[in-house]
């Protein structure tokens, strides 16, 4: 009887938990629909009303980690607010594992883009319209690298400087296995994060992690930094 009264109260809390994120919506469409850089976009919505959070990973494709966490990211559930996300941005560069083809040029230098541009721009244009239209609370930008030690990149603390202190200290504070966790604050020209913190006036991190960890580390950094940043905007209460 002790057993089963025990597993009642399982069955009851995992119940209860899965309760929380009821309703829990997901939606998708595509960018770039008539051309040969069609990408999903997804749409997680909580059943109450609250912030809004764009995720981009596949800017560069050879950028694994960031790609295969917003894979992650889009079937999150949870309980208030949006999270649009678009795993693949650069859907060529992401079947080829390059950081761009050869016949493209670097997604992450062209924005806010061209609507009559070359293919780049266009894409470039797409996204940076997006989220124009979409007017996300902060916009999170999943990389990686190779060359430095895991990092955030921000170019203002808009309104998100607390956020920005609550991730550098959980990062230095080994909360994941991290090791050097450092942040820059100049976005170089082009990029995702520059354009649309200083057009928009929308705040963007930039997550990079280091190629040279375990994937599954990395995939990990960037997931545990999402976590912090719902957990800021109260999304999963
Ligand atoms: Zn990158």
């Amino acid at each position: 009887m002790k057993k089963k009264g025990i597993i009642i109260f399982v069955l009851v809390l995992a119940f209860m938990s899965g309760f929380k994120y009821m309703g829990t919506v997901h939606e998708s469409y595509c960018i770039m629909e008539q051309s040969g850089l069609k990408s999903p976009v997804y749409y997680v919505k909580g059943k109450e009303k609250g912030p809004k959070i764009f995720v981009i990973g596949g800017i560069h494709g050879n950028e694994i980690g960031g790609i295969e966490a917003a894979e992650k990211i889009r079937k999150l559930r949870i309980k208030k607010g949006t999270i649009i996300v678009i795993p693949r941005s650069n859907i060529e560069a992401c079947k080829n594992e390059e950081r761009n083809p050869y016949y493209m040029q670097d997604l992450n230098r062209n924005f806010p883009g061209k609507n009559n541009g070359t293919d780049t721009e266009k894409l470039a244009y797409e996204i940076y319209g997006l989220i124009k239209r979409e007017k996300p609370d902060i916009v999170i930008d999943l990389h990686e690298w190779e060359s430095n030690s895991p990092a955030i990149i921000f170019n203002s603390t808009n309104n998100i400087f607390s956020l920005i202190l609550d991730i550098i200290d959980k990062m230095n504070n080994n909360v994941i296995k991290m090791s050097n966790f450092s942040y820059y604050s100049t976005p170089p020209v082009g990029s995702i994060n520059k354009e649309v913190s200083e057009k928009l006036n929308i705040p963007v991190i930039t997550i990079e992690s280091d190629m040279k960890e375990k994937l599954e580390d990395r995939i990990n950094m960037h997931m545990y930094i999402i976590n912090t940043v719902l957990k800021y905007y109260r999304m999963d209460e």
